[in-house]
């Protein structure tokens, strides 16, 4: 038994092998592989398409083209880049990484497991793409394209998101790691996934392991991988308002910059009502007492009471539904104590100089069409 699954070990490798450098796709980091880049590709593309990374990946090695230039960043720098890539706690941690790389590691990335742990949103899959694609050491990597590639492979039914059920397919990818060719054979199976084992309508026909394929055999392959929950998608109602400030050809818009503990850490927003997870009345909505505390800050405020722009946005486990509100006031009256954070008064031309969730910006496109 343990010989005939080292031979089917020993051809999977080798098939694999031969199939990537064949059709590999000449990707930017894979050029130029140094561990700095395969760090910025790997966190870019997480849950990102490559077509959609790949501007980002140029944006980024430009404007930091090495680590201690994105170490140096502002944060707002680093969201400003990042913006419309979409889980931004991912952009601010690239960043601390970064920093640390700098103060603890004297600006080379390290070459352990653990020390790799010490990095901000280096998760298990990174730490082995580094240590594998950059350094050629043999660690396994697994993310989902290989998740689907090894479930078909081995018809395995283990659930991809459960603890256990993740425990059986890094343990397989280990013993399947070709430790000669680790960087070759881990992208081999990566890009198996995202050319050939695709989620729907797999190309077994043109697949080099299709002979080896448990999966494919039994008919089930498009069944697989399984996963055992969905997670609830929660419904989330907000409410922004524009507040334009001043004479026309010289407004001003107020801005705030959103703190820790919710969605889009860092990033910029006009003034915001949160309906909660179920919509607002417009009655609801005008008696709020937060528009109330907001009116009271300007100085001769007119509320334009129809929604000037909707728009919805869904992320992992929300789902956004927004409308825009125009507020034009004569300017703003000066600050109480009991005010929150001070507001930014932003000139209109200045906007796009900070990063906004992608949802505000599409609510304000449509607003001013
Ligand atoms: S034969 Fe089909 S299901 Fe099996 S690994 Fe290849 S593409 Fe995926």
């Amino acid at each position: 038994m343990k010989t005939s699954a080292s031979s089917l070990y020993r051809t999977l490798r080798q098939r694999l092998g031969a199939w990537y450098d064949r059709e590999a796709r000449d990707l930017p980091w894979r050029r130029d592989v140094s561990a700095y880049h395969v760090l910025l590709s790997e966190v870019i593309l997480q849950q990102t398409r490559v077509d959609q990374g790949m501007s980002y990946y140029h944006r980024f090695t430009e404007a930091f083209p090495t680590v201690y230039d994105l170490a140096a960043a502002s944060e707002d720098e680093v969201l400003l880049l990042w913006q419309g890539l979409g889980y931004y706690s991912r952009g601010r941690n690239l960043r601390r990484a970064a920093q640390i790389i700098v103060s603890d590691f004297g600006g080379e990335l390290p070459r352990t497991l653990e020390e790799l742990s010490r990095l901000p949103g280096v998760g298990p899959y990174t730490r082995g793409a580094i240590l594998s694609f950059a350094y050629n050491l043999p660690f396994p990597t697994v993310d989902g394209n290989v998740y689907r590639v090894l479930s078909r492979l081995f018809a395995l039914t283990d659930p991809i998101d459960t603890g256990a059920g993740q425990r059986v397919y890094w343990q397989l990818a280990e013993e399947l790691l070709d430790r000669e060719h680790p960087s070759r054979h881990n992208q081999a199976l990566i890009e198996l996934g995202a050319l050939c084992c695709t989620p729907r309508n797999p190309h077994c026909p043109e697949c080099p392991v299709q002979e080896q394929c448990e999966g494919y055999r039994r008919g089930i392959a498009e069944t697989l991988p399984i996963k055992q929950g969905k997670t609830r998608v929660r419904p989330r109602y907000m409410y922004y308002f524009l507040v334009r400030l001043g004479e026309a050809g010289a407004t001003s818009r107020l801005l705030r910059r959103r703190g820790a503990g919710d969605i889009w850490q860092g990033l910029y927003e006009l003034p915001l009502i949160e309906g909660g997870e179920e919509p607002l009345s417009t009655e609801t909505l005008l008696a709020h007492p937060r528009l109330s505390a907001l009116l009271g800050q300007l100085r001769a405020p007119r509320l334009h009471p129809q929604p000037r722009a909707r728009a919805k946005h869904r992320l992992s486990h929300q789902q956004l539904y927004a409308e825009l509100y125009l507020i034009e006031a004569e300017g703003l009256m000066p600050p109480t104590e009991e005010d929150e954070q001070p507001w930014l008064l932003i000139p209109e031309a200045e906007q796009e100089r900070y990063a906004m969730p992608v949802l505000l910006t599409r609510l304000l496109e449509e607003a001013e069409d």
